[in-house]
């Protein structure tokens, strides 16, 4: 069963999510929600947070499947350093960045469904949560997978990637896949009039 996922103007979505206790998070409820969560995900995205499914508690799931990159080119893999990323959970999390430099790339949301935009996020962090038996786990994470746990922590306090977003690079899927899948990031910045990148953003 696959739930249904929020899209933007739904409160949830701007809401601060709650923390989850022990005692709650070892709950059949809680334990249920998370094999919704990633029945939900499985085949859909790279990530979900609870808020997107309704539930304001600060609860994500996260899966990058070996399927989903099939299609991308070992070099655009190399540039965005995206490996495959098991499922797990993730709950309470305290995120940390451990390299002060961002990297833009085009990013979606399920939330915001059919459109796309270039969000600039940090290259490395550190993730401090409970997984789904409410043992901590402290996270290292670089590249791609960095920027699904920005995305999906973003989530649990009310914030879209949107919010980042480069203004003027949004557009739907269908017209990233059309016309700017291919172009380097400078050509693709000098097309969209978007101006030269700040120093702390690289590509
Ligand atoms: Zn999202």
């Amino acid at each position: 069963m696959q739930l249904k996922i929020l899209q933007v103007g739904e409160p949830v979505l701007r809401q601060q999510a709650l923390p989850l206790t022990t005692e709650e998070i070892k709950s059949p409820k809680i334990q249920q929600l998370i094999e919704l969560m990633r029945a939900t995900v499985d085949g859909s995205g790279v990530g979900l947070a609870a808020p997107q499914i309704g539930e304001p508690l600060q609860l994500a799931v996260i899966y990058d499947k070996p399927e989903y990159t099939k299609n991308i080119s070992a070099e655009q893999l190399a540039l965005r350093e995206r490996v495959p990323i098991p499922f797990h959970v993730i709950i309470n999390p305290k995120i940390t960045v451990t390299l002060d430099e961002k990297i833009e790339f085009f990013e979606g949301c399920l939330s915001v469904a059919g459109f796309i935009s270039l969000v600039p996020r940090y290259l490395a962090v550190t993730v401090e949560c409970l997984n789904e038996n409410a043992e901590p786990v402290v996270i290292n994470a670089s590249g791609w997978y960095a920027r699904i746990l920005q995305h999906e922590i973003d989530h649990l306090h009310g914030n879209l990637c949107i919010d980042h977003a480069v203004p003027r690079s949004l557009m739907t899927v269908e017209h990233y896949m059309k016309y700017w899948q291919e172009k380097p990031i400078e050509q693709l910045r000098e097309i969209l009039q978007l101006g030269t990148l700040s120093d702390s953003v690289r590509h």
